[in-house]
């Protein structure tokens, strides 16, 4: 089962979701990262979905992109933010596909006859996936998160595939527990039970913690550290504070100073090879001493659930990177673009705003609303960045006003629209009718070809680029030569001259009007942000100055 001799570290949740397990995981790839190891991580969901593709992003957050076109997780896209690594369909693993693959193989006959049990053959099979992901990246620690906690049902093949890994190559395998510590207002003091809880549910499936990450609203009492150590029979030292931070590139940086890099590597036999953090050190300290501000609204429709930053993670991510490159602090607002509907009025809200960007999206609801806003922003010369649905909105909104087509639509808004400026791309048309929904958009790398003399190509300062698309619907050719009369600039296309995958106002008509077919926001790093965004904040702050 080992290969390579190289390295696991199992990140579990106890407790609860949803308080940073993602980041913990990322973090962990970035301070080993920086002791000069190759890493790789894996998120490995517990629903039968075969991927995020499916799964509304109102219940589930942004579908990250891999560079392959896998639709996956968010917390990919955390993975490549915090290490720079690429992610694809390797380093994601649902419930779903392990199923699908074992069935396979069942059907070809490949079990010899044997009959096939959910123990043992489906956490073997996760293994296989975790152990392909490391030979494929050919990583000297494979980090691997479990999403949602121990101690549900559907968790129990993956433990069991940790435990077999464990009991095989104890040394090589380590397992953090990300836990938990309420402050009940009541008592306001941090309670340790329910980390004690979790552990001993992490005990049953034959595991123990070598670490455990105590996430609060602030550091880990030095009482409860003891308790908690005693209870885990673990050192004090490996059980790390995780207070919430100014900014999530914060994470790596708390860890690095409690040694958790170091400690890690020694429960693995591993020593550092390097110690370094400075670019990123110098990027923490620099996002806190940052005063002016630049205002972004963010015109979409996925706000009426818990959390929707969770919704256009990469998005705000993008946004951050590009304004903190320039010296500035964004702040994001989310703005509903169903109220623009019932009350046009309220647009005027928008003047208030440095710039405006109009995300991906599926579906009809509020899509009235943002074509109105792209139609505001584009008379009112505000910035004005779409994102996928984005640059769609913005061509419907310019062939409405613009070319006076007063009807122009998406086919995907309204099938029968006398002017369908956006259609489905020819090879969609089949998969829509026999409702073949799963993994068929547009998905993954595309070439884009830029355009001379447009704000694409300045911006890039390349001729051609590739970036990440998620979609079915694109500029219709037919309408592209009058658009192109009426003045908006297809900036960037593939490479066949097919599909318009960049669409812009000439500088002298706005300040910044400019949409993407593709996703950008999937690209860019906190230290090297994505040029298009790059562009877009500079926009803003000119306005802002203005
Ligand atoms: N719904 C649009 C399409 O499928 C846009 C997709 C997106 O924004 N990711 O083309």
């Amino acid at each position: 089962m080992k290969k390579n001799n190289s390295k696991y570290i199992f990140v579990v949740g106890g407790v609860m979701s949803s308080v940073g397990k993602g980041v913990v995981a990322s973090s962990l790839g970035n301070i080993l990262q920086g002791k000069g190891y190759r890493v790789a991580n894996i998120k490995a969901d517990m629903y039968v979905n075969i991927d995020a593709g499916t799964i509304r992003p109102a219940e589930h957050g942004e579908v990250f992109v891999g560079e392959d076109g896998i639709e996956a997780d968010q917390d990919l896209g955390n993975y490549e933010r915090f290490t720079g690594q690429i992610c694809t369909r390797d380093n994601y693993i649902t419930t779903g596909q392990v199923y699908q693959e074992v069935i396979r193989r069942e059907r070809n006959l490949e079990y010899g006859g044997e009959d096939v049990e959910v123990y043992p053959d489906i956490p073997k099979e996760i293994i296989r996936r975790i152990e392909q992901c490391q030979q494929k990246n050919n990583s000297e620690i494979t980090i691997v998160e479990y999403g949602g906690t121990i101690g549900e049902y559907q968790v129990l093949p993956f433990l069991e595939a940790a435990r077999m890994m464990k009991s095989k190559n104890p040394k090589d395998v380590a397992v953090v527990m990300v836990s938990y510590l309420p402050i009940p207002k009541i008592l306001g003091e941090q309670k340790s039970k329910p980390t004690q809880y979790a552990i001993i549910s992490l005990n049953s499936a034959g595991l123990s913690p070598d670490f455990i990450i105590c996430r609060s609203e602030i550091p880990a009492s030095l009482s409860i550290k003891r308790t908690i150590s005693t209870i885990c029979s673990i050192p004090e030292d490996r059980v790390i504070s995780a207070p919430d931070v100014y900014s999530i590139y914060d994470a790596p940086i708390n860890f690095d100073d409690q040694k958790l890099g170091e400690n890690l590597l020694k429960v693995l036999g591993l020593k550092p090879k390097r110690t370094d953090m400075k670019e990123w050190r110098a990027l923490s300290k620099k996002i806190k001493n940052i005063k002016k501000e630049v205002t972004i609204g963010i015109v979409g429709k996925y706000f009426n659930f818990k959390n929707a930053k969770d919704t256009y993670i990469s998005v705000i991510e993008s946004v951050y990177h590009a304004s903190w490159a320039e010296g500035v602090k964004p702040n994001v607002l989310w703005l509903d673009s169903e109220k623009y509907e019932k009350d046009a009025k309220l647009l005027s809200e928008l003047d208030g705003l440095d710039g405006i960007i109009v995300p991906g999206g599926f579906g009809n609801r509020g899509v009235e609303g943002m074509i109105l806003a792209a139609d505001y922003a584009r008379r009112k010369k505000i910035p004005y960045f779409g994102l996928c649905l984005g640059v769609q909105i913005m061509t419907i909104a310019y062939a409405r006003n613009v070319l006076g087509l007063k009807d122009a639509n998406s086919t995907e808004m309204n099938a029968d629209t006398p002017h369908p400026v956006i259609a489905t791309m020819a090879d969609q048309v089949e998969k829509i009718k026999n409702k073949n929904y799963g993994a068929t958009m547009r998905l993954g790398v595309y070439d884009c070809v830029l355009g001379e003399g447009t704000i694409a190509k300045a911006a890039y300062d390349q001729s051609k680029v590739s970036e990440r698309s998620r979609h079915r619907y694109e500029v219709n050719p037919k309408y592209i030569p009058d658009l192109e009369k009426a003045g908006l600039v297809f900036s960037g296309k593939s490479p066949d001259g097919i599909l318009m995958e960049i669409a812009e106002l000439s500088l002298k008509d706005h300040p910044f009007c400019l949409g993407t077919q593709f996703h950008p926001e999937f690209k860019s790093r906190p230290l090297a942000p994505h040029p298009l965004f790059s562009a877009f904040i500079q926009a803003c702050v000119g306005k802002a100055k203005n």
